[in-house]
């Protein structure tokens, strides 16, 4: 089976960095499209005007209602086509992100991506999460292009509330073990080729920046601070995460993510802290020991990841519950053939349940 990497042609990370928005818009065009809802336009369009000012570019902001529908999609795509632009540009959150890499590939125009929390390593992909108009998942679409650059300013990421800098550990610390998960399991990326050594190193360095540097990078987040721990931590969700899941493959932790979002209990509850207790439940199931489940369940208290149902909102869910959890997870066409032990819906169901009870010591 074919090996393949892939990845964003350009990836630049500092604070203040917003301010060279125009110069890298210039590299592909001279006039932007940016897709950007209210709140992260009140924040940027200062910064974003001046980076645009020191340049032949130009630019047009349109309004991102918020959700990455089909129908957003299409609003935003006639609107970019009506503009005669060379360039998408999403700022924002994951969605705002998702819906300007598909308007891209909608007018076979280049993208880049202006990440303003670190919530999750989507900026760096080439997918998009579409959902319905009821808000449900609907569809994960594949583009055939990465975005041309992913921007990453830390002084906004880190002035974002911090939750959810707090999940995007949460959804980069499964990275390292989905990969090794489907490296043995001979399993694939989201491409159908089997992952590369680099792919796994990546994955290997996100985890390890994370072990190193998450507590103090939290720390320093929590009051609007840019330290090195925050730029190493930054880098790890939104740049090797992202490398390292697209290119690692995803396994038991995003089967379970997927499943839990079943639950309407677990609704408000980010990707990344649902993630968190998919890997705890992906450990429990590949067998991992007492040391490893005790170490990975203190690193989450540390930085206020979720360690137990209740924790997502899920206060005694019932069997049922826990079953349509496994159902969803056990699906062996979805992330969870990636991983090197077949699990049926009943042993997800048992893995969570041990995830709902206090623990030895507080009995
Ligand atoms: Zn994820």
């Amino acid at each position: 089976m074919t090996r393949a990497f892939v990845a964003p042609s350009r990836y630049i990370q500092s604070a203040g960095v917003l301010d060279q928005l125009g110069t890298h818009v210039t590299r592909h065009g001279q006039a932007a499209f940016v897709i950007a809802d209210d709140t992260v336009w009140d924040l940027t369009a200062e910064i974003v005007a001046d980076s645009f000012a020191s340049t032949a570019a130009t630019y047009e902001r349109a309004q991102f209602g918020g959700a990455c529908t089909g129908a957003a999609i299409d609003r935003l795509t006639a609107a970019g086509a009506d503009a005669g632009v060379d360039i998408i540009v999403g700022i924002g959150g994951g969605k705002a992100l998702d819906a300007a890499k598909s308007v891209a590939a909608r007018l076979e125009l280049p993208v880049g991506t202006v990440p303003t929390i670190a919530s999750t390593d989507s900026p760096t992909s080439s997918l998009s999460i579409i959902y319905a108009d009821d808000g449900a998942f609907a569809e994960a679409e594949r583009h055939n292009h990465h975005p041309e650059f992913v921007l990453v300013d830390t002084a906004v990421i880190a002035a974002a509330p911090t939750r959810w800098f707090v999940s995007g550990i949460g959804d980069a610390l499964a990275t390292w073990y989905e990969a090794t998960a489907t490296w043995e399991s001979g399993g694939t990326m989201l491409t159908d080729d089997r992952p590369t050594y680099a792919g796994r190193e990546l994955a290997r360095t996100c985890h390890r920046l994370l072990h190193d540097h998450a507590e103090g990078a939290v720390q320093a987040v929590a009051v609007d601070s840019v330290t090195e721990s925050v730029e190493a931590v930054t880098e790890a969700i939104v740049l090797l995460s992202g490398l390292g899941f697209e290119n690692g493959g995803l396994a038991a932790a995003h089967a379970i993510h997927d499943g839990l979002t079943m639950l309407p209990s677990a609704e408000s509850a980010t990707h990344g802290e649902k993630v968190m207790i998919g890997l705890l439940a992906q450990l429990i199931l590949e067998g991992a020991s007492d040391e490893t489940l005790a170490d990975l369940t203190a690193f989450a208290a540390s930085v206020g990841l979720p360690t137990a149902l209740s924790d997502l909102g899920v206060t005694d869910p019932t069997e049922d519950a826990l079953m349509d959890v496994g159902r969803v997870a056990a699906d062996p066409d979805g992330p969870m053939g990636n991983d090197p032990i077949a699990v049926s819906a009943g042993q997800i169901a048992a893995a969570l349940r041990v995830l709902d009870s206090p623990g030895p010591t507080q009995h």
